[in-house]
């Protein structure tokens, strides 16, 4: 588990994130790199989870056929939990790209802190139980599918 972040640090990846979706939510203005993706990583995981998932071993970068992104569990060792991250290039707005992005990190955190992965049903209550989080705390929505 990463480090929980300080109240001080949640208040301003908050702050940050809202800021940015309103001002530059439309631009397409980004190439979708690994360090794109883990930058903003940081900032959704201290703006909507408290800071304490762990940043993911690899973001995979490139066209999928059938979806925008997934996140994929698996374990270094019997104890740990680690995820790899997918995200789509076709991605081209900043707000597509957080929205999708924060939907795989709330797989992530079932998998890290709930420690529950049923791949059958992938949106259940507990995954929907962060929506009105999501909304709050980054000003982002939480899509069935992606
Ligand atoms: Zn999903």
């Amino acid at each position: 588990m990463g480090n929980a972040a300080t109240k001080e640090k949640i208040k301003l990846a908050r702050t940050k994130l809202k800021t940015h979706l309103k001002t530059k939510g439309e631009h397409a203005d980004f190439e979708m790199t690994e360090t794109f993706c883990l930058y903003w990583w940081h900032w959704l995981n201290n703006a909507i989870f408290d800071g304490i998932l762990t940043p993911p071993t690899r973001i995979e970068l490139r066209c999928f056929r059938d979806s925008m992104g997934w996140c994929k569990p698996w374990r270094p060792n019997a104890k740990a939990r680690r995820v790899t991250i997918g995200l789509s290039t076709d991605i081209c707005e900043r707000k597509e790209f957080l929205t999708i992005l924060a939907h795989e990190m709330v797989h992530q955190w079932e998998w890290e802190v709930a420690k529950k992965w049923e791949p059958n049903i992938a949106h259940g209550k507990r995954f929907f139980s962060w929506r009105g989080k999501l909304r709050v705390r980054a000003g982002l929505p939480l899509e069935r599918t992606y």
